[in-house]
């Protein structure tokens, strides 16, 4: 059987294979980018206008209390989409709230992270981990508050010394899809005095993750990319129930205050999940949020990543059948990894921009590694087998040395 014959049959027996068509996917386009910018729930549209022409334009201010009191429920929606965030990534709903940037939420957990633990400065994280997460140590460091320490994979348990305040790793790898043992680390940052922090920007919504089975003290997450919520969508944070008293975030808005609505002169942060709001909630973007999470929710993480599994896992048997020899970065098994594949070319770029030109969306990540994404929600097999078959035949023909796929555009 070749590979679109294969296809045809994963795809009548796919239980997903319905939700395809709860996403908006452009004609001719095969999206293998749903790790970067997650696809269009066609819910949203209708979502947001409801939003902006009934909650906004004619509820006006009193949308923002809830159905009680004749409003939207615009006031409580970071805490309301936290807690359906919450069954993705393993938390219980009140330890989650959707709220900020993925980089905003890791500062304030970082300075979180070093109030707990006086003493200690010292932030561990490994070389080549998501930039922002590496950057938001900086502003820290520089106030003399934090000292950044990387450590490969492989010595990242004996970097940790009693000068570690917080661990900090993103669990699935953004470049490589290469996964971290969450529950191991955790344990090991737990022995040596220290609190851990996952970033699930490539996780939560693509697999289950076990932020509480792993004892894990902080996480942060994007809304973004496989919970589709948009672009800049409101990310998340979570904070463990153990730590919601002793809470102690710099950046103390108005919103995380316990009483916002008492206008004291005094902050005082609010006792729950809450206390990590800074300012007012972006209301238009969580509005996109909720429906790609809902949706996200009713798929369910747990069939979502063996869908993911089995197109990761299918896209490498068509490299094989195409007789495509390309180097890949990411871990052989498919269980060591999260839902992508990389792999290494010199000219990983001009490949990306040949696959673009016949409508195969991947991307590339500085220096040489071309980066494609398998979003279980609305990806078929027959998607896989095209793109494989795309692939094969622009390495084979050699069409992506044309010149104008090695122009560099400002995202890649
Ligand atoms: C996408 C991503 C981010 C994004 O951060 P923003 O503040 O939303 O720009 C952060 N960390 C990781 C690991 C990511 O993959």
């Amino acid at each position: 059987m070749n590979p679109e014959e294969r296809a045809r049959e994963f795809d009548a027996a796919d239980p997903l294979g319905p939700y395809r068509n709860r996403f908006t996917l452009p004609e001719g386009v095969i999206y293998l980018d749903g790790n970067s910018l997650g696809a269009l729930p066609k819910a949203t549209p209708a979502a947001m206008a409801r939003v902006v022409e009934q909650e906004w334009g004619e509820g006006l201010i009193r949308s923002w209390n809830g159905p009680d009191f004749g409003g939207a429920g615009w006031f409580d929606a970071a805490s309301r989409i936290g807690g359906k965030i919450a069954p993705l990534i393993g938390a219980g709903p009140h330890e989650v709230i959707a709220c900020d940037s993925t980089s905003v939420n890791l500062f304030k957990l970082i300075a979180a992270a070093l109030n707990m633990r006086p003493g200690r400065k010292v932030i561990l994280s490994e070389p080549g981990n998501f930039p922002t997460d590496l950057y938001m140590i900086a502003g820290l460091e520089r106030q003399g508050l934090a000292e950044r320490r990387l450590a490969a994979r492989g010595d990242l348990t004996k970097a940790l010394d009693g000068d570690v305040a917080l661990l900090m790793l993103t669990h699935v790898h953004y470049k490589t899809g290469a996964l971290h043992d969450m529950a191991a680390l955790t344990r090991a940052a737990h022995e040596a005095g220290a609190l851990v922090l996952w970033d699930l920007s490539h996780s939560t919504g693509a697999m289950p993750v076990e932020l509480n089975a792993a004892g894990a003290d902080f996480a942060v997450g994007c809304g973004y990319k496989y919970l589709c919520g948009g672009p800049g969508a409101p990310a998340f944070a979570y904070l463990a129930e153990r730590h919601h008293a002793a809470l102690d975030q710099p950046l103390t808005g108005w919103f995380g205050h316990a009483a916002p609505f008492a206008f004291s002169d005094d902050y005082e942060g609010a006792p729950g999940i809450e206390r990590l709001l800074c300012g007012t909630s972006p209301v238009l973007g969580l509005a996109a949020l909720e429906v790609g999470v809902d949706l996200i929710a009713e798929i369910g993480v747990g069939r979502l990543y063996a869908k993911s599994q089995a197109l990761s896992e299918f896209f490498l048997e068509c490299l094989m059948a195409f007789k495509v020899d390309l180097e890949q970065v990411s871990p052989p098994k498919s269980t060591a990894r999260g839902s992508q594949l990389s792999f290494r070319h010199p000219d990983a770029y001009a490949i990306c921009q040949a696959l673009i030109a016949r409508g195969v969306i991947g991307d590339f990540r500085d220096p040489d590694v071309l980066r494609l994404g398998f979003a279980p929600a609305y990806l078929s097999f027959a998607n896989i087998a095209a793109a494989a078959r795309h692939l094969a035949e622009v390495l084979a023909s050699g069409e992506w040395q044309r010149a104008e796929f090695s122009q560099r555009a400002v995202v890649t």
